[in-house]
């Protein structure tokens, strides 16, 4: 069959009805009659419930993924002499049932704000079991995690020195921190996904780290844990972890001459397959290599291997969830500024850039699937699109979808389980989606979908009262 010029190359016809298991969270399969179930729940009972759009987290992926990544680590840290704390960041997915899934595998939790405090606590994980980062935490914050107990501070500035040991103080407690460098490794990423370069906001400066590390020693009530680094976001490759480790461990190295470093934070950052096309190193292997690395960097120096922290996110929460949409309208485009004329088939569905800002905001590629049926149709060229007034308005940039797609049909995208959800906005006052969990047959809402009255009811000019 002739290839459509618009394919990108990397876009591979396949099976359409196949469920690639490097995309589909575990428990996807089609049942007898085609659709697809997750859990055990058909897609179609689920928006019958739910409503559509719907967000559905396969719970038992979740839960296998915080075991199986603890598990990397921890066993990759063991070989080495070492220990490895993980924290789930909580920003990839963060309801209160997630944090009792998290707790559960034993895994701790990092927040970013008081908002995602609010949550861990609510849920009811120890305050321990918490760590706090972010380049701009008030002293209202910062006041909640410190009476909280949380376990660690990332301070991302000098600033923030003052701002930790002044709160501390004041409740006469002493807070562990940790110290944030930019270790100007370039990882290999979208520039809004890569965090430590140098001309960003986020760290410190490696020349830097020294004098605040003096600094931090001098308060009383501030115990120093560390150094911390996250360099990015999707990363498949292994180099930029290891080299900013390296970078980090001399400075390490440096600081012990001065006093204790129990810990070493590592960040997260780890890539999972969207599409066919990308190519992840299992967190098993990139877990040893960085680990391994670190050893071997350690033994150079004539330093012991510290305590290791990692923050994985996206690696746990993205392959476990899938969104489903409902397709309203169908047009096919024919596309001629690209030399030879051809034919890309717009399928809008009922959601788009308020339930998945990635495409619009990293220019992310997804996948997609017929789930309601499957359908034996020609694979067509397609892009699935959301009902936004703006043409980036993109779910699924480039996919085959069955040439009979048609109104009504729901189609399935994968791996939306990370930064979709806890990137949603009401843009063109839709309301949000419900978060559902599925499991052995069995389905709990985790977050329930928005109605138009909870947004008017925040709409003052609908109530009573004026200007005062
Ligand atoms: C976002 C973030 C993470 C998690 O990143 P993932 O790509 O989801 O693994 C970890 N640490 C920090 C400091 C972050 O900001």
């Amino acid at each position: 069959m002739m290839r459509n010029p618009l394919a990108p190359k990397w876009l591979e016809k396949r099976d359409l009805g196949a469920l690639d298991p490097k995309i589909w969270p575990r428990t996807a399969k089609r049942n007898s009659q085609g659709e697809i179930e997750i859990g055990r729940v058909g897609v179609r009972e689920l928006i019958r419930r739910h409503g559509s759009p719907l967000y559905v987290v396969d719970q038992e992926d979740f839960e296998a993924r915080l075991m199986q990544t603890k598990r990397a680590f921890s066993e990759a840290a063991q070989r080495n002499g070492t220990s490895a704390k993980l924290y789930y960041a909580s920003k990839a997915l963060l309801t209160s049932d997630i944090v009792r899934w998290v707790d559960q595998a034993g895994l701790s939790i990092d927040v970013s704000t008081g908002g995602e405090l609010a949550v861990a606590l609510a849920a009811g994980i120890p305050g321990e079991r918490i760590g706090l980062h972010g380049n701009n935490k008030s002293l209202v914050e910062i006041g909640r995690a410190i009476s909280a107990g949380v376990g660690a501070i990332v301070i991302d500035s000098e600033l923030e020195i003052e701002r930790i040991a002044s709160v501390a103080t004041a409740q006469g407690k002493t807070q562990a921190v940790r110290l944030r460098v930019n270790s100007g490794v370039h990882a290999h990423t979208h520039e809004y996904l890569a965090t430590a370069r140098e001309d960003q906001k986020f760290g410190i400066a490696i020349s830097d780290v020294p004098d605040l590390v003096a600094k931090i020693r001098s308060h009383s009530h501030l115990r120093f844990l560390g150094l911390h680094s996250h360099i990015g976001s999707q990363i498949f490759v292994v180099d930029g972890f290891i080299a900013s480790a390296e970078r980090l461990l001399d400075l390490h190295a440096e600081l012990l001459r001065s006093g204790d470093v129990p810990e070493l934070n590592l960040g997260g950052g780890f890539g999972i397959s969207y599409t066919q096309a990308d190519r992840p190193m299992d967190i098993a292997q990139m877990a040893d290599r960085i680990i391994a690395a670190v050893a071997q960097k350690c033994q150079q120096l004539g330093i012991a291997i510290p305590k290791l922290a990692f923050e994985p996110g996206r690696t746990i929460a993205g392959p476990a969830g899938v969104t489903l949409y409902s397709v309203g309208t169908i047009k096919d485009v024919l596309v001629s500024d690209s030399g030879a004329a051809a034919t890309r088939k717009y399928v809008s569905v009922d959601g788009g850039m308020s339930d998945n800002a990635r495409p619009a905001l990293y220019e992310a590629e997804y996948s997609v699937a017929l789930a309601s049926r499957v359908s034996n149709a020609t694979p067509t060229l397609s892009r699935v699109v959301g009902k936004h007034c703006e043409s980036g308005d993109i779910v699924v940039r480039h996919d085959y979808l069955p040439s009979d797609v048609a109104v009504n049909d729901l189609l399935a995208v994968p791996a939306t389980g990370a930064y979709c959800f806890s990137l949603s906005s009401n843009y063109n006052f839709l309301t949000r989606p419900a978060v559902v969990a599925v499991k052995a047959g069995s389905t709990k809402v985790l977050i329930k979908a928005e109605t138009e009255q909870d947004l008017l009811s925040r709409d003052m000019g609908l109530s009573e009262g004026g200007y005062n």
